[in-house]
């Protein structure tokens, strides 16, 4: 059985990105889904006046046995903070506390 694609059910254009094929795709937590305090697997944004956590999304449980963790692969990881997209390192990866608005402690 042949599944139809459709040819135009994204309303926005592909703008130039730096998503290009071989790079992981990686589903991000959005800001609302975290908890300030909480720890995260992720990076931490790379723009400077940012730099909270970008969260990886946990796995769906069924369907994919086992995420290969096949070496180090870069990420085309767009910041759901600020929106800055930038390329991070899946081995780079590590836990963060999410702290919003620069909170000590
Ligand atoms: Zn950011």
């Amino acid at each position: 059985m042949a599944i139809k694609r459709p040819s135009k059910s994204l309303g926005t254009p592909v703008r130039k990105s730096v998503t290009s094929p071989g790079l992981r795709h990686v589903d991000v937590s959005v800001p609302h889904q975290m908890v300030p305090g909480e720890l995260y697997v992720g990076w931490l944004c790379k723009r400077k006046s940012c730099g909270l956590v970008i969260a990886i999304s946990p796995p769906p449980a069924a369907g994919k046995p086992g995420l290969t963790e096949s070496g180090d692969q870069l990420a085309a990881i767009k910041c759901p903070h600020c929106g800055d997209e930038d390329l991070y390192r899946w081995s780079a990866r590590g836990e963060h506390k999410y702290a919003p608005g620069g909170l000590a402690t």
